[in-house]
């Protein structure tokens, strides 16, 4: 019953300049002189490693994200895609996306990205206000990401995302409104909208900072929908808005439950096996130290598994739930090897709940439910 679903590739670039207050990504603060050139050797060893587990499947999205990629200079990125390309096949319409910081672009940087084969940016911009950007720690003012767009057009990069942050300490709905307004006026092809959270071993979670009430996060969130809906953002994921057709490739693949083939320090990689009949997860060792050590003993594994049952219900409903598209019911059997009768208790209780509704052949999350996806996913929970 499992059958192959779409396969994508990430790559992970942990270190950043210095770390944000609220950040729990795998990121660590650059040493004076970054390694690159064995961390691009290590990456490549361990694709190679990984190879067997896709044998002649085309990857249709590259994503390079962090920690922070764009502190790779262009002809560090240009080396690790054409090492990619020689050993993977890629579509011809492959989506490469570059997560880049302003705080550490030079001006020629995008036109050097764009020539390695990078065709998609996500640029970190947080906010626009400087007074913000400066309380959530980011190293980068208004007047960089400003250079950096310029660069971006230069660049002829003309498919890029900006990441907005809401709910900031001290922020006002005004301020919220015009972070909003500045992304509009870049007119970038896609918005990412996310709320600050303050998650468990984070400088913030020791020194939580002053934080808009929950209902003025609420408000700031729903006035940013409209918005950017009105500027023709089209909402197709919580946090993620694109002009028309426009998503980002990547992240649907990865909220549709598709496959990840992952390198580099940390990095989690999900690949359907229908010879072995299950679905197997892993990650690489988190510390780029002992990342790196992999180079010397071939070893770049830090644990690997094949997810049970519930595992496997769990994570199919984990993200689709947050897709406006909903869950396309046909695709459970195919990417899970189970039959939809294991789920439907659940699913009737959830449609009882008023937190979904059936439309054909997929489920949607109400506008109700939208409130509670994270009641609704623990209906899933294994
Ligand atoms: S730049 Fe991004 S990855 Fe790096 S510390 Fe800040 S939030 Fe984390």
């Amino acid at each position: 019953m499992l059958k192959l679903p779409p396969l994508s590739l990430y790559v992970h670039i942990p270190w950043c300049v210095r770390r944000c207050p609220y950040c729990d990504f795998n990121s660590h603060a650059a040493p004076q002189v970054i390694p690159a050139s064995n961390y691009v050797e290590a990456l490549v060893t361990d694709l190679e490693q990984d190879l067997p587990l896709v044998w002649g499947r085309p990857i249709g999205s590259i994503y390079f994200g962090g920690g922070t990629p764009s502190l790779f200079s262009a002809a560090h990125i240009a080396a690790l895609l054409a090492a990619i390309r020689a050993r993977l096949e890629l579509r011809p319409d492959v989506e490469v996306t570059l997560e880049a910081n302003p705080g550490t672009i030079e001006y020629d940087s995008f036109p050097a990205y764009a020539q390695a084969g990078v065709n998609r940016v996500s640029l970190g911009v947080q906010s626009f206000d400087n007074d913000l950007l400066g309380r959530i720690g980011r190293i980068h003012s208004r007047q960089e990401i400003e250079q950096s767009l310029r660069s971006l057009d230069a660049s002829g990069i003309s498919n890029f995302d900006l990441d907005l942050m809401y709910a900031l300490p001290g922020q006002t709905r005004e301020e919220s409104r015009c972070d909003i307004e500045w992304a509009i006026n870049a007119q970038p092809r896609h918005i990412s909208f996310y709320q600050l959270t303050i998650e468990p071993n984070t400088a913030f979670a020791s020194q939580p900072p002053d934080l808009p009430t929950e209902d003025v996060a609420w408000d700031m969130y729903q006035s940013g929908v409209r918005l950017l809906e009105k500027a023709g953002y089209g909402q197709y994921e919580i946090s993620a808005f694109a002009q028309t057709g426009e998503y980002s490739r990547h992240n649907m693949n990865y909220w549709r439950y598709g496959d990840f083939l992952a390198i580099g320090a940390g990095a989690h990689g999900k690949i359907t096996l229908p010879a072995e009949g299950g679905v197997k997860r892993y990650a690489k060792h988190r510390n780029p130290r002992r990342y790196l050590q992999g180079l010397e003993g071939g070893d770049w594994l830090a644990e690997q598994r094949e997810l049970s049952n519930e595992e496997l219900v769990f994570e199919f409903f984990l993200n689709q739930l947050r897709l406006k598209q909903g869950v396309n019911i046909g695709d459970f059997s195919p990417r899970t090897g189970l039959r939809w009768g294991v789920v439907e208790a659940r699913v009737q209780q959830a449609i009882e709940n008023g937190w979904l509704e059936r439309c054909e052949q997929r489920l949607k999350t109400t506008g109700l439910g939208w409130r509670f996806v994270n009641d609704i996913q623990q209906i899933f929970l294994p």
